[in-house]
């Protein structure tokens, strides 16, 4: 059988290609994906199917290099289908215009915000607003808990926050939005709204369209410049199309490309990996947001409340013009840290980082995990600007009402009474993902010696390659990342269908 389309990721950005591209009925579509598939909203494993907070149950166990941090951090990625779009907390915001501004130079018309504005609008059925910025019949579903259902550390998160003077937010997905308010959740009925849910149950049943779970892919094949087939781990087969889509997320994606031979010449050879294109951008410029917990021993935790409902969006001292900070409570749950029994967290989130990191591989073997250096504050910006974002959290939670929920400490970085050396430390001891890595195959333009794909998600230097997930983002956006993934690969998926027809 020779496929005409291969996606290697059935995660966010492999779902909605694998709809888009299954669409004419001429065309066959294979999706390979590395983990299990819950065919029906019915048999997803209860922590699968809850759109309360995040799971952790489907992983492929990574973790950083050491790096300024001196320790290796988690780095959770679902393996299942639905990707991290079925594991993820469910928060559905919208990249800001300042956001593209760094996409594509030359080509910045496809992503223009215009332009991709129009994409979100298409993609979202927002139930709480309509105007000229969200669309209503899209397939991702959006709801907002109103005021009256917060559950009450939010609402005194809230209360303090406009107390210090912040503005009440309607909604954060308004590009100008800025200030508290309640969060964009795809979430209906308590059920997350994975990629899987929305964009594959749809296309399931389509005979061109064939789904293969717990299917390890290794590497990519070529004859010359082109790619014609992909090889799996643990057996002899390979599974030949016309073209070949990665669509395995930030990390992954990269590390396919390695064990195929396009990457950095050099470090490909210190494998014994045969070079078929260098590429010294993959892997390069990996973008995250880093992520911070001030944990207070908080009330005792009750089973079935959502863990997330508001965010303050505010820009540090040292932000130009941009918002560059995220901070939000969490619903208090079980930690056996905790006297009471229940831990309370207000989140503080660098959205901005100037920081840089790298993918690179540990070994040939496609099931060893890759090299991930966070690269974390390696760029002297982040830290004065984390730093602040650290000091309005200790502010907020030393307001009224929200005082009432942070009177007991747990950890050294929500004391407030620390000198900056010691937040510092305290920052680099305690901080943690916010699980939004980009970059690592970003596009550019040709010329651009770290680009990696076209503005088309098209493989420079090759033929019938592409890669479209999170990894080609240039920079990372100042939200999270699911929903920008998503209208990613709606817009590549219409420009390859399109390809397609010519
Ligand atoms: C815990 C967590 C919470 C998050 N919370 C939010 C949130 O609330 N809001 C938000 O906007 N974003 C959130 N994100 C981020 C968001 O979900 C991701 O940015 C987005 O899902 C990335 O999509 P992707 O298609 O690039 O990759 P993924 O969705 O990760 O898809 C990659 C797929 O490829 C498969 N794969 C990888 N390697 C191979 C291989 N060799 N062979 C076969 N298959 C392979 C994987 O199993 C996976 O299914 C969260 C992420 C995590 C992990």
């Amino acid at each position: 059988m020779r496929w005409n389309w291969i996606i290697v990721g059935a995660g966010s950005a492999g779902s909605v290609l694998a709809a888009r591209l299954s669409e004419r009925a001429d065309s066959s579509v294979v999706l390979l994906e590395g983990g299990p598939d819950y065919s029906s909203v019915s048999a997803l494993p209860p922590e699968i199917r809850s759109g309360l907070g995040p799971a952790f149950s489907h992983d492929w166990g990574y973790g950083s290099e050491a790096g300024r941090l001196g320790r290796s951090v988690p780095l959770p990625r679902a393996r299942l289908v639905g990707g991290c779009s079925a594991t993820n907390a469910a928060l559905a915001l919208k990249a800001r215009p300042a956001d593209f501004a760094h996409w594509v130079s030359s080509e910045r018309a496809r992503w223009s915000f215009e332009e991709v504005q129009r994409e979100y609008r298409e993609l979202e059925a927002d139930a709480d607003f309509d105007d000229d910025w969200h669309g209503r019949s899209g397939p991702v579903p959006i709801r907002r808990f109103a005021l009256e259902e917060f559950l009450p550390e939010h609402r005194a998160f809230y209360d303090a926050a406009v107390r210090r003077g912040f503005a009440a937010v309607a909604d954060h997905n308004d590009p100008h939005a800025a200030g508290v308010g309640a969060l964009p959740l795809n979430v209906v009925d308590g059920v997350r709204q994975s990629a899987a849910l929305t964009h594959l149950a749809p296309a399931r049943q389509r005979s061109n369209l064939t789904i293969r779970p717990d299917t390890l892919v290794d590497r990519i094949l070529f004859a010359g410049r082109r790619a014609v087939a992909v090889a799996l781990a643990g057996s002899a087969e390979t599974v030949e199309g016309d073209a070949v889509i990665l669509a395995a997320g930030a990390y992954a994606s990269p590390a396919i490309l390695m064990r195929s031979g396009v990457g950095p010449a050099d470090h490909l050879r210190s494998l014994g990996v045969g070079v078929v294109e260098d590429l010294p951008g993959v892997g390069g410029d990996l973008a995250d947001h880093p992520l911070l917990g001030l944990r207070y021993d908080g009330p005792a935790p009750a089973d079935g409340l959502p863990g997330a409902q508001i965010v303050l969006t505010a820009a540090s001292s040292e932000a130009e013009e941009e918002l560059d900070l995220q901070v939000f409570p969490w619903t208090p749950y079980a930690d056996a840290v905790s006297p009471s029994g229940g831990v309370f967290t207000v989140f503080v989130a660098l959205m901005r980082p100037l920081s840089r990191g790298r993918v690179s591989l540990r070994s040939p073997e496609p099931e060893d995990a890759p090299l991930i250096d966070l690269g974390y504050f390696t760029d002297s910006a982040d830290m004065p600007r984390m730093m602040h974002g650290t000091r309005l959290a200790h502010t907020l939670a030393g307001t009224a009402p929200l005082s009432s929920f942070t009177s007991r400490k747990l950890s050294a970085a929500a004391q407030p009474s620390l000198t900056d050396d010691e937040l510092e430390r305290a920052i680099l001891a305690e901080v943690a993902t916010y699980h939004h890595p980009v970059g690592t195959c970003r596009m550019g333009i040709p010329g651009d010696p770290g680009a990696v794909v076209d503005a088309t998600g098209a493989v420079l230097g090759l033929e019938g390659l592409f890669v479209v997930d999170a990894s080609i983002m240039p920079s990372v956006p100042s939200v999270n990342t699911n929903l920008t993934t998503l209208m990613l690969a709606q817009r590549c998926g219409r420009w390859l269908a399109e390809r397609d027809r010519g």
